[in-house]
């Protein structure tokens, strides 16, 4: 089975500061990690390498500096490491993000057939959750997004079950493979380094890195701010919520409870009186 895992480095941060000038994410300073779901991603990967043997191949779209989160990857357990990188890439939203991701996944396939592409859930600091869905749709894959278990895979049959993260419960779906799947952290605990592993990372000298004349058919058009028709107009944090108010006696007495709500709603002149 060949699992092909997108790994993105982010900042390693929740307190998102932005440049009010340019609209942009400040990044100096900050310590970049990999992004905690993309983890849970190699992790699910390892898994089912365990399970049914094949190989795991982590592909990252970023600058030089990415090939930091392949090196994790590698000592995690992953066994091949691509960097996409090229100043043509720079600037791309997700639509853009997705097609070079996708392309790379292409070539991948070409080399050694592709069974499954695993994602994180989303990025800790786009936050779109929409590259997972756009890979999977140019590729056309089956996407199983929120997965938090795979139930079973099973190569020799193409198929694949999964258990998808609702609100309050859970969806079990099957699909044919190849799939592409988004993984919530529920998927798994991520595990400690083994020792050789960390010895293969530690000798990981460079990742393969891809740029756009390594591809046969990339389209200019669809690269960076060129294909991104995305358009940032303003980017803030919210504002902080004032604290809510919780009228008791809801379970207990509700036609009470739902008649203070009114009064104070009609006096805060949000609904008329009758
Ligand atoms: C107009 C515009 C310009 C931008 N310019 C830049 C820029 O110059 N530099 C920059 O860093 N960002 C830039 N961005 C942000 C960039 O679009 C997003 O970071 C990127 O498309 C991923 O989206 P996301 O973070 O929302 O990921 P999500 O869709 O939330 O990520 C979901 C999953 O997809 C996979 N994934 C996402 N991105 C990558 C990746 N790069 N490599 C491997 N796997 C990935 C991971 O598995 C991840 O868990 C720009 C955005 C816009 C709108």
């Amino acid at each position: 089975m060949h699992i092909v895992v997108c790994a993105k480095q982010v900042p390693d941060t929740s307190e998102v500061r932005i440049d009010p000038e340019t609209n942009t994410l400040i990044r100096e300073g900050v310590p970049s990690i990999m992004n905690p779901y993309d983890a849970h991603a190699v992790e699910a990967a390892m898994v089912l390498k365990d399970k049914y043997g094949g190989s795991v191949t982590v592909i990252s779209m970023g600058p030089p500096q990415s090939e930091e989160v392949l090196r994790k990857a590698i000592s995690f357990g992953a066994d091949r490491a691509v960097l996409v990188s090229d100043r043509a890439f720079g600037g791309s939203d997700t639509l853009a993000t997705s097609y070079i991701l996708s392309q790379a996944i292409k070539k991948l396939d070409q080399e050694e057939q592709v069974d499954l592409v695993i994602c994180g859930k989303q990025a800790i600091d786009g936050d779109t959750a929409q590259v997972g869905p756009g890979i999977a749709t140019r590729l056309e894959m089956p996407q199983l997004t929120y997965v938090m278990e795979i139930i079973d895979a099973n190569p020799e049959e193409k198929k694949i079950k999964v258990a998808r993260k609702l609100e309050g419960s859970k969806e079990i779906l099957e699909a044919p493979l190849p799939a592409l799947l988004t993984v919530v952290k529920d998927i798994n605990d991520l595990r400690y380094a083994s020792l050789p592993n960390m010895i293969k990372a530690a000798r990981f000298d460079k990742a393969a890195v891809w740029g756009k004349n390594d591809f046969d058919d990339m389209d200019s058009e669809q690269l960076g701010l060129k294909g991104s028709p995305t358009a940032v107009r303003r980017i803030f944090p919210p504002p902080d919520r004032d604290e809510g108010e919780i009228i008791p006696g809801g379970m207990e007495e509700p036609e009470k409870a739902a008649a203070a709500l009114v009064e104070k709603l009609v006096k805060q002149e949000i609904i008329a009186d009758w």
